[in-house]
């Protein structure tokens, strides 16, 4: 058994603490804060063991160092980034493993955002936790890497079963429905969602998790391939990468 906690943070932030019942280790996802994470352990008895960064932008390692220094956490993150991950401990590259507890984590690296960006993939329980690479119905912006190559790693999340959680690391749900149905003005599923999504922000609540199945409905960097959306931005019949290209162009300007 486990457990997956969200934590929100600043404006619009999530950090995710991971806990697997039976060993009783305990992982965060990028800590914006440290205090939080702290509350949150202290009031279910938890220590901390690690630290999962999936890049190295003050928001997501901002904890990093208080965390390690209160509760002797090891901080683990991408190889690539060990110079620029604060206390920095455990590197992972693309294809590899990394445990908690019982609970494998595969490291996917999906470059684009960052060029040491990774997503840690749960496969045997079907979650997602992939940091500021996909969004509910939207996607990184390219700071350091090419649309080519963030539509890359976008395919391999793609595939990924429809069922699996996907634990993304921003609320930025509502602006994302809006460029969304700009792209794609007839798609009922997506209409639907972006009621839902009013209705659950109005109430207080997270957009997270999504899945797979409801980023393929939705997400319009999911859907590059769609005849309905390759005519509404007047890309009728142009490659995926093509299409994914003009899309995230489109996303900055909206
Ligand atoms: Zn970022
Ligand atoms: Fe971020």
């Amino acid at each position: 058994m486990y457990s997956v906690t969200i934590i929100p943070m600043l404006n619009d932030n999530y950090s995710y603490l991971i806990h697997d019942t039976e060993s009783q280790q305990t992982a965060v996802v990028d800590p914006t804060l440290a205090q939080p994470v702290l509350d949150v352990l202290a009031a279910n008895g938890w220590q901390l063991n690690f630290i999962f960064n999936t890049h190295h932008h003050g928001d997501h390692v901002g904890g990093n160092l208080e965390l390690k220094q209160k509760t002797g956490c090891k901080v683990v993150a991408a190889q690539a980034d060990q110079y620029r991950i604060p206390g920095y401990d455990l590197g992972v590259n693309d294809n590899e493993v990394v445990m908690l507890g019982n609970l494998a984590a595969h490291i996917i690296a999906t470059p684009g955002h960052t060029s040491g960006h990774i997503v840690y993939y749960f496969a045997d329980h079907g979650l997602l936790f992939c940091g500021d690479t996909l969004f509910v119905m939207g996607c990184g912006r390219l700071f350091e890497g090419t649309a080519e190559q963030l539509w890359h790693s976008l395919q391999k999340l793609k595939r990924l079963p429809e069922a699996t959680r996907i634990y993304c690391a921003h609320e930025y749900t509502q602006a994302n429905g809006r460029f969304a149905l700009s792209a794609e003005p007839d798609n009922l599923a997506l209409q639907q969602r972006i009621l839902a999504v009013k209705q659950a922000r109005e109430n207080g609540q997270p957009t997270v998790p999504s899945t797979i199945a409801q980023e393929l409905a939705t997400n319009p960097f999911f859907r590059e391939d769609s005849p309905a959306l390759q005519k509404a931005i007047g890309l009728s019949g142009k490659s995926a990468l093509d299409v994914f290209t003009e899309l995230r162009k489109l996303k900055d300007r909206f």
